[in-house]
């Protein structure tokens, strides 16, 4: 049988349509991949199962669209349904098949599920529920030759019971680790920043140090420093840290409460990366402002006359010179 699998968002491998895969080809059928919006060929033979996936709510219209040119596709994914499995659906192999993504060379899953918190923006909590230990990271490793390269998608790493004895098979794996999820930095204890200031920890590249973390609320100043602080006494350079702000979901949010978390990381010395919550005009150009590090030069008042362009900065620019 022919299957196509869709991935319709998301820049990683997606797992549940790697699980699909190995299903798939352990009945020997034949199984394809396709990305976006690319999904319909005009010369397709006929597939008869067809699966897409979405991440994020902001692409059900491209669902819409799969659903369109294949009525009967299973379309899945925290944008779409929190509450389906892949059980559900009779994909019950745990295995992985990383050959629908031949480029990727690193390994990657979940060392943890769920989260201890129950943050109002967020689906984890609905989606994957109460924290607890899944896989190890040999469980999660593809072997040699492979690099020791490993994703975790954990999005509360210590909220592991087990994390100090994932921690100590990184480190004693000489393992490069990506933290994606970030870590929360709100209640962390010193000996988990000493634990995670020693193993390798690196950008979804492996390219960077870099560990991420999140500061959404300005009442949780004083915790989250607290925690910055420990890593960095233990060792983490403050230009290691990402700090996602959720921008634009807190009730009567001004620029002003943006602007102050954004000084306060930039006087740390971490990155901040602002996510609107709501893509208005205005919370997407302060997004773009900080992360192309206009902020460093250009005052947000002639960044927002500029209609948040960098190409229509020229106001500012023929003051800057003199010009005016
Ligand atoms: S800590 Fe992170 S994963 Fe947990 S509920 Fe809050 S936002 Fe979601």
């Amino acid at each position: 049988m022919n299957v196509l699998l869709i991935q319709i968002d998301g820049k990683l491998p997606n797992l549940a349509l790697m699980r699909i895969a190995a299903h798939h080809r352990e009945r020997g059928d034949r199984v394809e991949l396709r990305h976006g919006n690319d999904f319909g060929g005009l010369f397709d033979e006929p597939f008869e199962h067809v699966y897409a996936s979405t991440i994020f709510e902001s692409s059900r219209p491209l669902a819409y669209r799969v659903l369109a040119t294949y009525p009967d596709a299973v379309v899945g994914g925290t944008g779409w349904d929190l509450v389906r499995r892949l059980e559900d659906i009779g994909v019950t192999t745990g295995n992985l098949d990383y050959s629908i993504y031949p480029e990727y060379r690193r390994s990657i899953g979940f060392a943890m599920r769920g989260c201890r918190l129950q943050c109002p923006f967020c689906v984890v909590p609905t989606k994957e529920g109460r924290a607890r230990a899944e896989s190890t990271i040999a469980e999660i490793w593809r072997g040699d030759p492979w690099p020791r390269e490993v994703v975790l998608l954990d999005n509360d790493f210590f909220g592991n019971p087990q994390w100090c004895v994932r921690l100590t098979e990184m480190r004693d794996g000489r393992f490069k680790v990506c933290f994606t999820q970030g870590i929360n930095a709100r209640i962390l204890t010193s000996e988990q920043a000493e634990g995670i200031a020693s193993v390798d920890y690196r950008d979804s590249e492996m390219s960077k140090r870099r560990l991420y973390t999140a500061w959404d609320n300005s009442r949780d100043e004083a915790r989250f420093f607290a925690g910055l602080e420990l890593l960095c006494k233990n060792g983490v350079r403050p230009r290691h840290l990402l700090v996602y702000m959720l921008i634009g979901f807190a009730p009567g949010e001004t620029h002003a409460d943006r602007d102050y978390r954004r000084r306060q990381l930039r006087e740390f010395g971490a990155l901040p990366y602002p996510m609107p919550f709501r893509r208005t005009r205005e919370l997407v150009g302060f997004q773009r402002w900080v992360v192309g590090a206009y902020d460093k030069r250009v005052p947000w008042e002639y960044w927002r006359r500029a209609e948040y362009e960098p190409r229509r900065l020229r106001l500012w620019q023929e003051e800057m010179t003199g010009v005016l």
